[in-house]
């Protein structure tokens, strides 16, 4: 069910306000990592910014890039305290691209050696599925 920011916090700040439970795996004083409620891969983190002022990525870029810049220095960490040096990093950008949530997050997708089958599906975390 897609979720549009606008009076209501969105489901990501609900968490961060301990408001829906969810375990924050990380977190820097601007984001917050928690695993996604519908893995779709061994490794399958969502990297937040505490602030919900972007519904997607390219709001993001254009209003705060060192924001952007800070998810990804914290989806590395999060990977490697994962386990996983190598990892996907995908923001679903517009409902058409399966976003659902319009607080702009990042997956972190990962198959490390030792974690499931050491391979990923190919098609991208998509709403529908989750
Ligand atoms: P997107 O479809 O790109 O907007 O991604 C939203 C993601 O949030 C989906 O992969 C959902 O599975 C995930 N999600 C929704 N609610 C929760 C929750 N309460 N805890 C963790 N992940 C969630």
């Amino acid at each position: 069910m897609a979720e549009r920011v606008g009076t209501e916090p969105s489901v990501f700040t609900r968490i961060l306000r301990g408001e829906i439970p969810s375990e924050i795996v990380l977190q820097t004083d601007d984001v917050f990592v928690i695993r996604d409620i519908a893995p779709q891969a061994p490794v399958h983190l969502l990297v937040i910014p505490k602030t919900e002022a972007y519904a997607d990525v390219t709001e993001l870029a254009a209003g705060d890039p060192k924001l952007l810049a800070a998810m990804v220095d914290v989806a590395k960490v999060a990977a490697l305290q994962a386990g996983a040096a190598d990892f996907r990093l995908i923001f679903n950008t517009g409902a058409g691209a399966g976003q659902t949530v319009f607080h702009v997050h990042a997956h972190v997708l990962a198959a490390p050696a030792g974690l499931g089958e050491g391979t990923m599906a190919g098609g991208m975390p998509d709403g529908d599925e989750a």
